[in-house]
């Protein structure tokens, strides 16, 4: 399989992200989460101009899920979900180089303030985990497509197997080192405290599943 690389932006930010310069690494779940929300508020929107599509709220939610002995973590979502060009044209490229540039900028403040107030989107996953794994089938396809990266190395896109509308990211969690501890985002309790922090104001459900053994 043919491993793509990374926009030069993207690289910058990935690697930015891999060398864990941002002592908040805790913002990655803001991200995946508020992706996911985006992505069903894309078919709540659908749904008003389209007579076809109905929206039944208890459908739509976001769910984290941890496997302790496999050392994953995953969120998913039941929203619009992407096809193969979306893998690779939005998780690709850095949407936002507007956040970067001002990240450029301002090196001498205080770093995590910034990035609270600019999300940096996806790529903050790789703070926390070593592999990511999307797997995700579009509405009004058929098809899924699976896309994973290491990080700043590329990515590659191949087709999978997905029942339902909607997109499943599992992060693989860093072991944790002597200057960085990564096991607290398997544990369910310090998960809660990270939604509860930022993403209250989410206006899907979040439901949580730990698998312990
Ligand atoms: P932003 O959210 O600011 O656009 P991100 O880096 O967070 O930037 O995400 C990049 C893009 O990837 C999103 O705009 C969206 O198109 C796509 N994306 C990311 N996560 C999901 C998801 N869970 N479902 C559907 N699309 C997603
Ligand atoms: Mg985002």
């Amino acid at each position: 399989m043919e491993k793509k690389e990374f926009k030069a932006e993207s690289k910058r930010m990935l690697e930015m992200m891999i060398n864990s310069i941002y002592t908040h690494k805790e913002i990655f779940l803001r991200e995946l989460i508020s992706n996911a929300s985006d992505a069903i508020d894309k078919i709540y929107y659908k749904a008003l101009s389209d007579e076809q599509l109905v929206f039944n709220k208890e459908d739509y939610y976001i769910k984290v899920s941890v496997d302790k002995a496999n050392r994953t973590l995953t969120i998913s979502d039941t929203g619009i979900g992407m096809t193969k060009e979306d893998l690779d044209n939005n998780l690709g490229i850095i949407a936002k180089s507007g956040s970067l540039a001002f990240k450029k900028e301002n090196e001498a403040k205080d770093g995590h303030n910034i990035i609270g107030q600019f999300g940096v989107g996806f790529y903050a996953a790789f703070m926390v985990a070593d592999t990511v794994t999307v797997t995700s089938k579009a509405l009004g396809s058929d098809e899924a497509f699976k896309w994973e990266s290491q990080g700043a190395d590329g990515y590659t896109i191949e087709p999978t197997e997905k029942a339902s509308i909607g997109t499943e990211i599992v992060l693989t969690i860093k072991e944790n080192t002597e200057d960085d501890q990564y096991d607290e985002y398997l544990e369910e309790y310090r998960l809660k405290s990270i939604i509860k922090k930022y993403s209250d104001f989410i206006r899907f459900p979040i439901k949580m599943d730990v698998k312990s053994q």
